[in-house]
């Protein structure tokens, strides 16, 4: 069969094709940024359906977050002849897969396929009752230490033996604790999504060799942040006895940006060890930036120790010089931004979109919004989790949880105070201990014979009441079979409207509300399949774990033509045509990391922030403004700050680096400069 002309690999480069069709086994493309390595993927996908014969639902691909995979999807769809074959593609982020496994097999795991999914609040509280403490940052170390035995596939036994003084073992019993609750809320959390498939597909024969035929081909992108358990489950996934592993990762040691979640670049030389026959395949020409992009992204990373020798170079020519620019103080440093954004878009006839501001840390991010607000310039904000972590949307999503799995205790208790309905904290605490007892969900409880002696009618009846309200709808949605029809009727029937009025003030309770029509369209608009509304109608149950996962790393959806603000951690693999990056300073980034942390750590968390700057640096691919602060507002009272080491590592000349009194734009002088600005000759 020979290849369609769009699937051609036509324009790649030697040891792209090379990857593209290397079929004798395992292979990995280990490559700088922008290097083509996710194009490397999409490509090989459709040469996989196309010229090797695989179907398209036994090919899985991976990838770090849900919007990159919905933008894979796009362009293998682009690249196949018949575009509709990419629906049946995996094509999903370790964890969407995750999901997909535990639902089809969540029987083999004694675990109910409406499992609901806890959120990171939820686990918080979890782990803060039983540590009997509101010391939030004790409560965190445990949250971490927790998450971090589960992703090396640590058991709480193991932990416990393993235990090196007090603290840790009080932490591995908090952790035995809070996977018993966590079960018994039929629930799980977001580490467990990759854990539990994990731990089934080792024990499990059957299971194992269900997948392996069912995913013929894997894919992974990013490869260098998978942690211990993700690279596990590609190993279950790929190696069956007799049978040759089948897969292809790309990667960046360069890129490896996830450490504190427990990503380890080990994995990368594990590779190696794992599977002798691995070919290692290594791309240098970078197709995304200029070169004095490039050249201050490879001076920078020139500091860190060489995992494996690369260097990046660019056909694109010189370019803009990049610009520092030094700001009185991050008022300052929004404003400028705001404002230069707006020229140099005027300038260059380029679209909002065009444009991304990259910060280290969500709280830099109010500052600029307003900036950009005042400017009317409209933006979009991925890596904070502001959307969904919006009280009233939990609000919602708690009804939706509790819906399909009604042992979700956490749910539950959200869900019947909010509104309050006459159920109140001792009817609450009654009902917990007697659930409890009878070692069952609070729900359950609810009916369950012998709780009348504990609770008087008038406590009991709005008990009664709710789970009557909460099963008709069960009855409701599985009837539809689909979310959309519900959640009118669910609103209605809440009233959560009049409630946010009796609760707020009159503009509080508007923009919540607004905030609930926006995700109720949404979600709608998902389960309908979205806006083209060609897909499967989706369940309800799709939808409340579709948005557990949407709530992990990204917001929702964005405006068509708007500038993306982005964490750094967030803007992993994609590219911008113009990028300001700001904050640049010491204590920002590098980030000034846990002042507890022992001293021997430091370099290496230096090296981690530095992978970062070098990934903000490489987003961009034609121009990019570098901002820093001489002092920064916090709480109030103003502190120094020194301009970042990265600065001075991208060894720019001097006349790049030094911002001229005329380039910084004021309101005052703004008119003068947006017409020099505009007289300046357009670069190449
Ligand atoms: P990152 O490390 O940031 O994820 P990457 O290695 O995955 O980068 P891609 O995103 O695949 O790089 O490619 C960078 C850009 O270069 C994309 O716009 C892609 O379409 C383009 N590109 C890749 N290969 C080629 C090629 N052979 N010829 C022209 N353009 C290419
Ligand atoms: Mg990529």
């Amino acid at each position: 069969m020979s290849a369609s002309p769009q699937a051609s690999t036509h324009g790649l480069n030697a040891p792209q094709r090379e990857a593209i069709h290397y079929m004798d086994g395992p292979c990995l493309v280990l490559a700088g940024a922008g290097s083509g390595k996710t194009r490397v993927i999409t490509t090989k996908i459709a040469k996989l359906i196309e010229e090797y014969g695989y179907e398209a639902r036994n090919i899985a691909a991976l990838t770090f977050t849900n919007k990159a995979a919905l933008e894979m999807q796009e362009r293998i769809a682009k690249l196949l002849k018949e575009p509709k074959q990419a629906k049946q593609l995996t094509v999903s982020t370790f964890h969407s897969l995750g999901v997909k496994i535990l639902r089809q097999e969540a029987q083999a795991l004694g675990l109910k396929d409406r499992f609901s999914i806890m959120d990171s609040d939820d686990c918080f509280s979890l782990v803060q009752e039983m540590a009997v403490t509101t010391d939030k940052q004790l409560i965190r170390r445990i949250q971490t230490a927790i998450s971090l035995w589960k992703n090396g596939l640590i058991d709480p036994d193991t932990a416990l033996n393993r235990a090196q003084d007090e603290d840790e073992a009080q932490a591995a019993r908090i952790y035995r604790s809070y996977v018993a609750t966590l079960s018994a809320y039929q629930a799980v959390d977001f580490d467990d999504l990759i854990r539990l498939p994990v731990e089934l597909l080792r024990h499990n024969e059957q299971v194992r060799d269900r997948w392996q035929r069912k995913l013929r081909y894997l894919l992974v992108d990013e490869y260098q942040d998978t942690n211990t358990c993700q690279y596990e489950l590609v190993k279950l996934l790929v190696t069956g006895l007799g049978k040759k592993p089948m897969f292809t990762a790309v990667g960046d040691d360069d890129q490896a940006i996830y450490a504190w979640r427990g990503a380890t670049i080990e994995n990368l030389k594990q590779l190696q060890v794992d599977f002798p026959d691995l070919k290692v395949i290594k791309l240098e020409q970078n197709y995304r930036s200029s070169t004095r992009i490039l050249q201050a992204a490879n001076a920078v990373i020139g500091n860190n120790p060489k995992l494996f020798e690369k260097s990046l170079w660019s056909e694109h020519g010189l370019g803009d010089p990049v610009k520092v620019m030094a700001m009185d103080d991050d008022e300052q440093e929004a404003e400028q931004v705001a404002i230069l954004l707006s020229a140099h878009k005027f300038e260059r006839r380029a679209k909002f979109s065009d444009y991304a501001i990259l910060y280290r840390g969500n709280h830099q991010a109010r500052v600029i919004e307003q900036a950009l607000r005042r400017e009317r310039i409209p933006y979009t904000i991925s890596g904070g989790q502001s959307f969904f972590d919006r009280a009233e949307i939990k609000d919602i999503i708690a009804y939706l949880r509790l819906i399909a799995n009604q042992d979700d205790d956490p749910a539950f208790i959200r869900a019947v105070t909010t509104p309050r309905r006459g159920v109140g904290q001792s009817t609450l605490e009654t009902l917990g201990a007697f659930a409890g007892q009878w070692q069952c969900s609070l729900f359950e409880a609810v009916f369950k014979g012998g709780l009348e002696a504990k609770l008087a009618e008038r406590q009991l009846a709005p008990l009664r009441e709710f789970c009557t309200f909460i099963n008709n709808l069960e009855t409701h949605a599985h009837r539809e079979g689909h979310a959309a029809g519900l959640l009118d009727d669910m609103m209605k029937a809440i009233d959560y409207e009049a409630y946010l009025y009796d609760t707020f003030d009159d503009r509080q309770a508007q923009s919540k509300w607004q905030n609930v029509i926006d995700f109720t369209t949404w979600l709608k608009e998902k389960g309908s399949g979205g806006k083209d509304g060609t897909d499967d109608e989706r369940s309800l149950l799709d939808l409340t774990q579709m948005v557990a996962l949407m709530s992990m790393l990204e917001g929702k959806d964005e405006e068509p033509d708007a500038v993306r603000m982005s964490t750094l951690h967030a803007s992993k693999g994609l590219e911008f045509p113009h990028v300001f990056l700001v904050g640049v300073e010491e204590g920002i980034l590098p980030h000034k990391g846990d002042p507890d942390a022992p001293a021997d750590t430091l370099g290496a968390r230096i090296e981690e922030e530095r992978r970062l700057m070098y990934v903000g640096i490489t987003r961009a691919q034609r121009s990019l403004h570098v901002t820093w602060c001489k002092r920064r507002k916090r709480a109030r009272e103003y502190v120094h700050c020194d301009v970042s080491r990265f600065i001075k590592e991208m060894k720019l000349d001097e006349g790049d680096a030094v911002p001229t009194e005329e380039e910084t734009i004021t309101p005052q002088n703004r008119l003068a400069n947006l017409k020099a600005l505009l007289q300046k000759p357009r670069a190449a």
